[in-house]
């Protein structure tokens, strides 16, 4: 097997590996401090499960086919990582708003996300194929324009992979994380991920939150 098709895992790898991870960390911390019970969500566990799994399984062939067809040959460059730090970012936050402003989008490609109400770390990349298809040839063009290599690209997306099955859990204590906010509590804050938040402070669409500032209906589990 050469480098590059190992290489083509590695997403994959990492995505599985973090939810281990996260879910182990989860379970001796104790940190669920979800607003609503998991029951409304729209989505069976086992359905977002599945769904994922075909989504990552069949982007390792498509990570070749890239790497054969797209990227370029340039040597490993450290600061193109937060170059790609900075694609991703910029494009989940400019899609993701425009996901829920224009409502043919959010019906057609990014409710399927929000069936997830209450999120999980292995549902983090639960969409729908149209929002899978647009979010990734936007990230993909831009890898293009900067004439990303393959490593950079593998590496900065694995690298999105860790953080966003890190937004889609409860992480600390008496606080709901900034994308759960998203999910459960207001769909118009928090766009940006996977990574930081300065568009949603830039732009007025930051919402922080502490368990101790929601209403009194709260029902954690
Ligand atoms: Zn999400
Ligand atoms: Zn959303």
């Amino acid at each position: 097997m050469n480098n590059e098709l190992i290489l083509s895992f590695i997403p994959t790898v990492v995505y599985y590996l973090s939810v281990f991870g996260v879910e182990i960390y989860t379970k001796i911390s104790k940190t669920k401090n979800s607003f609503y019970k998991e029951n409304k969500n729209r989505v069976s566990r086992s359905k977002a499960f599945l769904t994922v799994l075909i989504t990552l399984l069949l982007q390792i062939p498509t990570n070749y086919f890239l790497f054969l067809y797209f990227f370029s040959t340039t040597e490993f460059r450290f600061y193109y990582i937060f170059l790609g730090i900075f694609l991703i970012d910029t494009v989940e936050y400019f899609c993701h708003r425009l996901y829920h402003t224009v409502p043919w989008l959010y019906k057609n490609a990014h409710k399927v996300h929000h069936e997830m109400v209450v999120p999980y770390t292995y549902g983090a990349l639960y969409n729908s194929a149209l929002e899978s298809i647009i979010t990734s040839s936007a990230m993909l063009l831009g890898f293009y324009y900067f004439n990303f290599n393959f490593l950079e690209y593998i590496v900065t997306i694995s690298l999105s992979y860790f953080c966003t099955v890190c937004d889609h859990a409860y992480l600390f204590q008496n606080k709901i994380g900034f994308h759960c906010i998203h999910h459960e509590i207001n769909s118009n804050k928090n766009f940006q991920q996977p990574f930081f938040t300065f568009y949603d402070k830039l732009f007025g669409t930051y919402q922080e939150s502490y368990v101790s500032q929601l209403p009194r209906r709260a029902s954690f589990a």
